[in-house]
């Protein structure tokens, strides 16, 4: 569940690295990239939100409450408008510079502003489940 967090936090704009993305197990690991990377922690583990030099300690268990959570804290959560970070590596994205090369998943219409990611080149675009995100957040940041 907190990769898909990861996700949001990436859609928000927000440099977020994922310990699942980065095949780091234990504690001591994601402790060390924490320090080297300047990065805040945000866990639902106690121990390691104890050690770390900046943590966001989360209770919830479904992601509305995480999102409400972090929202809570002074987070400001909404889509970053155009995107600006890969939801799936945390890489850079640029606006396409070919939209006749797009891959089949994206669409076919030229018309549809895309963005690639530097890193990972995948096409991202605003569709039903960029809507979706727009809603789920303003609900969220609503009640926070
Ligand atoms: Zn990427």
């Amino acid at each position: 569940m907190l990769g898909k967090l990861a996700v949001y936090l990436r859609m928000c704009g927000y440099d977020t690295a994922y310990a699942g993305d980065r095949g780091v197990e234990t504690n001591d690991a994601v402790l060390a990239i924490a320090d080297n990377e300047g990065r805040t922690i945000v866990t639902r583990d106690q121990t390691l939100a104890n050690r770390a030099n900046e943590s966001l300690l989360l209770e919830g268990l479904d992601l509305e409450d995480m999102l409400a959570e972090l929202a809570n804290t002074g987070i400001h959560l909404a889509p970053a408008d155009p995107p600006t970070r890969c939801g799936r590596c945390n890489g850079p994205l640029s606006p396409e510079s070919h939209p006749i090369d797009r891959p089949d998943y994206a669409p076919s219409d030229p018309r549809t502003p895309c963005w690639v990611c530097d890193r990972c080149h995948r096409v991202f675009w605003k569709g039903s489940h960029w809507d979706d995100v727009v809603t789920r957040l303003a609900s969220i940041e609503e009640v926070a």
